[in-house]
């Protein structure tokens, strides 16, 4: 007991040493005693439907403890009673306080989670690319230029964000066979389609493998030296969540010369990064993370969703891209939130949301204008938010693709009916009586024919 304890405070002592935070040892926070017993017993019902999982980082140099449970990183990665419907948190609730077993508590977190539409956007079932006539593991392939790969052992993530849309991955209920051991796939994918230029490998995040499981994909790639292959990028949110993984973490070093060696071939190396309140910008471990990331050749961009309760405010979206600017970050994407999970916690009409975004934007300077959004990656494409306007009488929201399964759908503008309360794209009407958007023909027509990106090249 006495090593325990003291290997406890060791830990706790050393900020780099990486620590996950989960409803097993939370009570060994000290922290939690902040949290009345009401909070706490919220944390537990909740996170036995949704993942819960924080980390060292996060709580002791993220979240402000003082404003907690509304601090924004705090609702980040913490549970919180209102994440699930009250039916739901209430039977829930009831049989944790009656001492329910585990299989009963099992089998209401699965009935539960199946009304939470676990799979939006059709991301399964029509982005399987196909290489004579089999379907290429670990890979989808939804707009011409860039492939996903996802490599099994990123497919978990240093803390996870309570509105993540792979929450079913993370709890279990959807398994991991499309993820891949190996680049193999891939290679030869690229080989077949040459118009393909980039490569995005994400998950989870791939960041969370050691050096020496991450080098079993890329060299390989850099040994293959596909051509056409001009950047590879990796989504991650390491730099918000554990930025250690780039300074302290026993390798990386070794990280960053594999950074260094995909520069070293001419290719663009684009750190995807995810960062959703401005806080996470602002720790010296995240500053120098990013410096020693800059100096292998990478660059960064940035990526968040608005989110109701942690950043549904012009001032956290402007501070955000002029901080990334300052630190020589790229603002890139301001995503839509997904319906899934515990979107009804966090989700924000689709105007609200491009009013934010428009007074953000306002506020910064070209070099932070390079963000687009806010964007729904919905099933047709990424469609963009233009925003409302006037036609011939007509209040119209006006709407635009940033991709599009076709790529000759990017960049018409097109129109719905004016609508305050929709936060989705399904939820839009077209506009002028039409019966149905433009690409919707086609879509269906596409998906008839199973044709997806890669089989058009
Ligand atoms: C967003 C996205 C990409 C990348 O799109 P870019 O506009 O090139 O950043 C690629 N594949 C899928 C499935 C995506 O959702
Ligand atoms: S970092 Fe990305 S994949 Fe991981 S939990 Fe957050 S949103 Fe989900």
């Amino acid at each position: 007991m006495t090593s325990l304890l003291s290997s406890v405070t060791a830990e706790s002592t050393n900020p780099s040493k990486y620590r996950a935070i989960t409803l097993h040892n939370i009570s060994s926070l000290p922290q939690s005693e902040r949290l009345t017993k009401d909070q706490r017993f919220a944390i537990d019902v909740v996170s036995r439907v949704l993942p819960f999982k924080t980390n060292n980082y996060v709580v002791n140099e993220l979240i402000n403890w003082d404003e907690a449970p509304d601090d924004p990183i705090f609702t980040l990665t913490f549970p919180q009673k209102h994440m699930l419907q009250e039916e739901h948190f209430n039977e829930m609730a009831k049989l944790i306080s009656s001492e329910a077993s585990r299989a009963e508590i099992d089998d209401a977190a699965n009935r539960i989670r199946m009304t939470l539409n676990p799979h939006p956007a059709g991301q399964l079932e029509h982005n399987v690319p196909v290489l004579y006539e089999e379907t290429v593991e670990g890979l989808q392939h939804k707009y011409e230029e860039t492939v996903l790969l996802f490599p099994s052992n990123g497919q978990t993530c240093h803390a996870y964000c309570t509105f993540c849309f792979r929450w079913p991955q993370f709890v279990g209920i959807d398994d991991l066979k499309f993820a891949t051991k190996q680049a193999q796939g891939l290679i030869s994918y690229l080989k077949q389609r040459p118009r393909v230029s980039d490569v995005l490998i994400t998950g989870g995040d791939p960041m969370v493998m050691k050096t020496r499981r991450f080098k079993q994909y890329i060299d390989p790639i850099l040994e293959d030296d596909p051509p056409n292959l001009r950047t590879i990028r990796i989504g991650t949110k390491a730099l918000g969540y554990w930025p250690y993984r780039f300074t302290t973490d026993d390798d990386a070093e070794e990280l960053l010369d594999v950074f260094r060696q995909i520069t070293a071939t001419g290719r663009h190396l684009s750190i995807m990064a995810h960062f959703n309140h401005p806080r996470e910008l602002s720790t010296p471990a995240v500053r120098e993370a990013t410096e020693r990331i800059r100096e292998t050749g990478a660059q960064i961009r940035t990526q968040s969703p608005i989110m109701r309760n942690i950043n549904d405010s012009p001032e956290a979206w402007a501070e955000m891209w002029r901080e990334q600017v300052r630190l020589g970050m790229v603002p890139y994407y301001m995503f839509v939130a997904r319906d899934t999970g515990a979107k009804h916690f966090f989700e924000i009409p689709l105007v609200r949301a491009w009013e934010i975004f428009r007074s953000a934007y306002n506020q910064v300077s070209g070099l932070g204008r390079t963000v687009r959004g806010p964007s729904m990656s919905a099933e047709p494409g990424k469609v963009s938010v233009l925003g409302p306007a006037e036609v011939a009488g007509q209040k119209v929201l006006a709407l635009t693709f940033l991709q599009g399964r076709n790529p000759d759908w990017v960049s018409r503008p097109f129109f719905a009916q004016y609508d305050e309360t929709a936060t989705w794209l399904n939820e839009l009407r077209p506009a002028f009586g039409e019966e149905k958007f433009f690409f919707e023909e086609e879509l269906e027509q596409r998906y008839a024919a199973g044709i997806t990106a890669g089989s058009e090249n």
